[in-house]
């Protein structure tokens, strides 16, 4: 079976992100950048599915900017088999993603698509959706177990009122949630074996796809500054302010 991992460079989850001044958008000039952290955990159970026997190749897939190579090659030193840069130096947004995948998904004959949940920067929470619906394949979304069945997968969801099993037919695209693994460390030999690992090149025109984007961003703001909380004597004190002052209650 051939796992294709799409991976997405975006702002370290440990950096605090800033609005730039004229508020067009996030500043990315000398900010940390890293593997999105879903994206990190599809490669890990990609990894052990080729470990396992289950998956035959490992192909992790970007698109962005050059530098969304270093993502790629991060992929790879975690043990991905070789990877894909779709090049393109305009921001994607999610529907251009789904269709560069498609693209890249027919052009490899892959037989499942493993993704992250949600990108952490945009929060979208579509691509995995959307590309199950331009492949017309089954979609197990927000999973935290995956496990080979009969013809195809079963996946455990994580839904809001608990945990639901899906039976899935391969070809199929699955979205990773939290709880999936614990994703690894790529040690310093395999990051220095991944140096050597194939990386093709493409650009969303050789995929034959039309990728400008189609919304406009307004304005970036930041959040309203929290205020500072206060400490309450005693119960009656907090009805009070939550009644008088919150006017919550
Ligand atoms: P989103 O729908 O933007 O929240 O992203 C969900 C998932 O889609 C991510 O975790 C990635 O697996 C994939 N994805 C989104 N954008 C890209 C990109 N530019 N390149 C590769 N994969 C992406």
């Amino acid at each position: 079976m051939k796992v294709l991992v799409p991976v997405k460079r975006v702002i370290d989850a440990n950096v605090k992100v800033r609005v730039k001044a004229d508020q067009t958008g996030v500043e990315l000039t000398n900010v940390k950048m890293a593997m999105n952290p879903f994206c990190e955990i599809a490669v890990e159970e990609a990894v052990r599915m080729k470990e396992a026997g289950t998956a035959t190749e490992v192909i992790v897939v970007s698109a962005g900017a050059q530098q969304a190579q270093e993502t790629i090659r991060t992929g790879l030193a975690m043990g991905a088999d070789r990877g894909i840069l779709i090049l393109s130096e305009a921001s994607l947004e999610p529907l251009a993603v789904a269709k560069l995948l498609k693209a890249v998904v027919e052009k490899e004959s892959a037989d499942m698509v493993l993704m992250g949940k949600q990108a952490i920067d945009g929060d979208n929470n579509q691509t995995g959706q959307m590309l199950a619906a331009l492949l017309g394949w089954p979609q197990g979304t927000f999973v935290s177990k995956i496990e080979k069945a009969d013809g195809g997968l079963k996946v455990t969801r994580e839904v809001d009122g608990g945990l639901e099993n899906v039976a899935l037919k391969l070809p199929a695209v699955v979205t990773v949630d939290l709880r999936l693994n614990q994703p690894r460390y790529a040690s310093l030999p395999n990051i220095m074996k991944a140096k050597k690992k194939q990386i093709d090149t493409m650009t969303p025109e050789d995929l034959g796809v039309d990728a400008s984007p189609r919304l406009t961003v307004l304005k970036v703001v930041e959040p309203p500054a929290r205020k500072a909380g206060v400490k309450v004597a005693d119960v009656a004190e907090l009805i009070d302010k939550l009644k008088n002052e919150a006017k919550v209650i």
